[in-house]
């Protein structure tokens, strides 16, 4: 509204006071006042007088004025503003921004909804994670108990067997004293009527007390204490590593599969790459050319190019970027969720899980790279998790 009665005014002050239509071809006056053209000059024609301005009346002899271009533009504007053509271009540019903002809203709906999936989503699979998690402590927390418990039964054990054979000796050497002290009585009684006894009697007692207990082996504490204390946590921590399910499984190069060009470690856990090709017997299973590794001809593989950089080798590849140079890498395959998951094995940190692995047979697959002369010389080493 305050835009129409501002068009209003504006359409006022634009107006001729002569024709009282909107300016058409706008003069001024040296008195500051406007007029059109054709009606100033038709005004002053029609005076009898000295032409003068019609409205302040200030007289112009010379009937001088000015063109007032901005004017003339300004009333042009105006002009066009009230036609049917501009309101209906004016539509035409409300109708096409507020379709643009409609489909802007549809547009942030979507994308709202995409996120609160992922926020669904993230829920979804955190309970998930936690239930695992929680499930893989508990059964952690259960061996180390059952452990702790075998442990302390072991250890009540070998107390009550001690305690059994220690409270046998006492029971014995109290059995002992009681007869000893029924001899002493009687010895006594004997010495205190040396008169009335007889010398034979005398004779025939025995100088040495008739009871005898066998001395048992002193209790070695110190045995008893050491055998059941050492370094605990290690020995648990053992326990708990043969816990592990499944089992590393302890693998080796396969020299029947190998490239002519690798030579073996004895025990088949290191693998070097020589400049020229190994006398090997032929087998459909040796690796004699480069392979194409993708997941689609059933590789799942980490690569390492230019020295630094790290692939995983998806479709397409991803770069990964580790916090530190890899040394050791783990490799779990797990068949029945069908991942083939990667670690750097000096942290345990994840560097990257393939999904929807599937094959009839899984092998483990390994390259060199080439030895390049010097560089890269070093033996690739199979580590084997000692259990
Ligand atoms: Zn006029
Ligand atoms: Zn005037």
């Amino acid at each position: 509204m305050a835009g129409r009665s501002q068009d209003r005014s504006l359409r006022e002050e634009l107006t001729c006071a002569i024709c009282c239509e909107l300016f058409s071809e706008p003069v001024m006056l040296d008195c500051m006042h406007h007029f059109c053209k054709g009606c100033i000059q038709g005004y002053w024609d029609s005076c009898a007088r000295i032409p003068s301005c019609p409205q302040c009346r200030r007289e112009f002899p010379s009937r001088a004025f000015r063109t007032h271009y901005l004017l003339a533009g300004l009333v042009e504007k105006v002009r066009l503003c009230g036609s049917a053509q501009h309101q209906q271009k004016m539509q035409k540019h409300l109708e096409d921004a507020l379709q643009a903002r409609q489909k802007e809203m549809e547009n942030f709906l979507q994308r709202k909804r995409v996120v609160q999936e992922e926020i669904c989503g993230l829920t979804k699979v955190s309970g998930e994670l936690n239930f695992k998690i929680r499930a893989e402590f508990a059964r952690l927390h259960q061996i180390l108990e059952e452990e702790e418990r075998a442990v302390l039964a072991e250890l009540g054990k070998k107390e009550e067997q001690s305690l059994a054979r220690l409270h046998g000796h006492v029971g014995q050497l109290e059995e002992g004293m009681a007869v000893l002290q029924r001899d002493i009585e009687h010895v006594e009684q004997t010495l205190g009527k040396m008169e009335e006894v007889s010398l034979l009697e005398v004779e025939s007692l025995d100088i040495r007390p008739s009871v005898r207990v066998e001395t048992q082996p002193a209790l070695d504490l110190q045995h008893y204490r050491d055998s059941h204390s050492g370094p605990l946590q290690y020995i648990f921590w053992r326990q708990m590593l043969r816990s592990i399910c499944p089992a590393p499984a302890p693998l080796t190069f396969d020299p029947e599969s190998a490239h002519p060009n690798l030579i073996f470690s004895r025990d088949l856990t290191a693998v070097t790459e020589r400049n020229r090709a190994q006398p090997v017997p032929s087998s459909p299973r040796r690796f004699r050319q480069c392979v194409k590794l993708c997941p689609e001809n059933g590789y799942w593989t980490l690569r390492l190019r230019n020295r630094t950089e790290y692939w995983a080798t998806a479709t397409p590849w991803v770069r990964l970027t580790p916090h530190h140079p890899l040394q050791k890498v783990g490799v779990f395959l797990d068949c029945e969720e069908g991942t083939v998951a990667f670690f750097n094995a000096g942290d345990m940190s994840h560097l990257f899980t393939f999904h929807q692995v599937s094959a009839e047979r899984y092998c483990p697959f390994f390259s060199t790279c080439f030895s390049d002369g010097r560089d890269n010389m070093e033996p690739m080493r199979l580590c084997h998790l000692a259990l």
